[in-house]
């Protein structure tokens, strides 16, 4: 089975079309499917939509957060409830197309445990876009793992690798993205062209956004302590001559 995990924060203007071009995408994906839509807190409709489309189609499960918690702890409230042998991971706005997934499960059915999306064009706006493309560069040179770049959530992941994010990895910043390169297995990069979001606007603030980075950062590099060394050392050592001297 293939679980398709999709956080959502307040979305009720895509929500409708989400689903049914998720609907009619799936056979083409080969296997019985799951849509498990994860509800960030939303305070629009969008959780009574889920419910409906649940009460009316096997296929989906709903997941409700108490509150928001944003983006990558929602994801990995869906990905711990997923039940299927793949799990794919996309946003709810409709820039991950659901027409080109059955080209990420091909790559999973050869074998590969995590197909992950590259981005070749992004459809934003020119800051924006410099300020993505700098920090994937930043985090690729100062990361102690290899984190591909310009790759975001969506991509498919195998059950061993959900299982070991899920089970082994208990870290409390919980940046999905880099966990998953740490994780390991075989990984393969698959290019799309990131759509526009569908409608509505974004849910992710500046301030958000920035959190994000600054989590990638943290988490994956020990570069941030060292530098707090060596800045302590470079300061300490001479304050400390000057001391004796005076
Ligand atoms: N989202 C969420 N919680 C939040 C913010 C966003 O679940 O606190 C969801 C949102 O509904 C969407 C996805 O995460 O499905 C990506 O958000 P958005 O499109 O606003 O961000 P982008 O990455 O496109 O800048
Ligand atoms: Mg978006």
């Amino acid at each position: 089975m293939i679980s398709i995990v999709i956080p959502i924060y307040n979305e009720e203007e895509n929500l409708q079309a989400l689903y049914t071009r998720l609907t009619n995408a799936a056979p083409s994906w080969g296997d019985d499917y799951e849509l498990v839509l994860v509800d960030d807190g939303s305070r629009d409709n969008s959780l009574a939509m889920m419910r409906a489309f649940a009460k009316a189609d096997e296929h989906v499960r709903v997941v409700r957060l108490s509150r928001n918690f944003g983006h990558q702890p929602a994801i990995s409230a869906g990905i711990q409830v997923a039940k299927g042998d793949a799990i794919v991971i996309m946003d709810g706005d409709l820039q991950d197309p659901p027409e080109e997934l059955h080209r990420f499960l091909a790559k999973w059915r050869e074998g590969y445990e995590v197909v992950y999306a590259i981005r070749t064009k992004r459809k934003e706006g020119l800051l924006k876009k410099a300020a993505y493309k700098a920090f994937y560069r930043i985090l690729a040179w100062i990361s102690d793992i290899e984190i591909p770049l310009d790759s975001g959530d969506f991509c498919v992941m195998d059950r061993k690798v959900v299982d070991t994010i899920v089970k082994e990895m208990p870290e409390q910043v919980r940046f999905v993205r880099g966990l998953r390169a740490y994780a390991g297995f075989s990984q393969i990069g698959v290019t799309y062209e990131r759509a526009e979001r569908a409608a509505g606007e974004v849910k992710y603030t500046f301030k958000k956004l920035i959190q994000l980075a600054l989590d990638g950062l943290f988490g994956f590099s020990s570069f941030p302590l060292r530098l707090a060394t060596y800045l302590g050392v470079f300061i300490s050592i001479p304050s400390f001559l000057v001391g004796i001297f005076f």
